[in-house]
């Protein structure tokens, strides 16, 4: 991978969490996306599900800061989500998955509306709010759905969404 690919990379990564794009990641960044999914899937915010993916957001964003915080100024960095994020992830995926698995779980219990599992259109529709390219998304989506059968199931994506934003090369 050259160094502008791998760049390129880590600015779709990180667009991913800086939700509102003033160029930092912080706690604000993962309420703003639970409520784009919230709002994507038309669940509201006081319900169960509602407010389990705000509690699995705060989760989230307390082992971001955890990792990637240096300085504690509640504020993840460009540089510090290079330095401190994704390489501490990339050289343990396992911390990432466990990081993120509360608000992935709440997450498709938002997009699962019927309660059988989420369908690959569906997941298409998650990772967008992420802002994950279109392009990228709809293959990602697809390659999670591993026996064919057009559902997504929670197994296959926490570790699969931690391979893409640890930028595997
Ligand atoms: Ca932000
Ligand atoms: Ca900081």
């Amino acid at each position: 991978m050259t160094g502008t690919e791998y760049e390129r990379r880590i600015a779709a990564r990180f667009a991913a969490f800086d939700q509102d794009g003033n160029g930092y990641i912080d706690r604000e960044d993962f309420s703003a996306a639970a409520k784009a999914l919230l709002a994507e899937f038309g669940v509201p915010a006081r319900s169960g599900r509602g407010q389990e993916l705000y509690a699995g957001a705060e989760a989230f964003w307390q082992g971001m800061a955890g990792i990637a915080d240096r300085d504690g100024d509640q504020r993840i960095t460009r540089e510090e989500f290079v330095t401190g994020a994704v390489k501490r992830l990339r050289d343990n995926p396992e911390r990432f998955a466990e990081i993120a698995r509360p608000f992935l779980h709440a997450a498709l219990a938002v997009a699962a509306a019927d309660g059988s599992g989420v369908s690959v259109a569906d997941t298409t529709r998650v990772l967008a709010v992420f802002h994950v390219p279109a392009e990228a998304a709809g293959a990602v989506a697809a390659a999670l759905d591993t026996d064919g059968d057009g559902r997504v199931a929670e197994a296959d994506v926490v570790p699969a969404l931690a391979r893409y934003f640890t930028v595997p090369e």
